[in-house]
């Protein structure tokens, strides 16, 4: 049986950051560079987060993260992959996720789309998440993918990865 490895959406195969850093830009011409953002939360860099997310099919546009494309085909010919997001957070979202991955990752399959709440009911031998909330429960191995709001983050049961290519080097 293959290894199997939970791998998240949000700030890993999807740069949530460059889109949120633009709307600041064009609707309150408020000019952020992502590395000033090093140990903020989500929510205290950008305070209208939920509205946007909520709003004009943010989950749909997101750009993807570099290097994302070959590292998930990779991880999926090598691994048992499954997506885990907890897109019940943000209603209405599970459309444009289920519609974002059969665009950019058309080699992953309906049922490797797990669309959950907590995430700590999924079992796997190893998770890729950016969010120590999602990592804290997990029994495998656990990979931190770097975004600015876990940055200053320092937990020895994480490897911390920086890219797509790191991620495909250690796996
Ligand atoms: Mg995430």
């Amino acid at each position: 049986m293959k290894t199997k490895i939970l791998i998240d959406m949000d700030g890993v195969l999807a740069d949530v950051y460059k889109p949120l850093i633009m709307e600041e830009y064009t609707k309150n011409n408020k000019i952020i560079n992502e590395s000033d953002l090093n140990g903020i939360a989500e929510y205290d860099a950008f305070p209208n987060l939920r509205k946007i997310v909520t709003s004009n099919n943010f989950f749909r546009n997101a750009p993807i993260m570099d290097g994302s494309i070959e590292g998930l085909k990779y991880l999926n010919e090598k691994y048992d992959v499954l997506i885990v997001s907890s897109a019940t957070e943000f209603p209405n979202c599970i459309n444009d996720k289920q519609n974002w991955l059969e665009e950019h990752f058309p080699f992953i399959s309906w049922e490797q789309m797990i669309f959950c709440g907590k995430k700590e009911s999924v079992c796997g031998d190893i998770m890729i998440d950016d969010h120590p909330k999602n990592l804290v429960y997990f029994k495998g191995k656990k990979i931190i993918f770097t975004q600015p709001h876990n940055y200053n983050i320092n937990n020895s049961e994480y490897i911390r990865v920086f890219s797509w290519k790191e991620i495909q080097n250690i796996l």
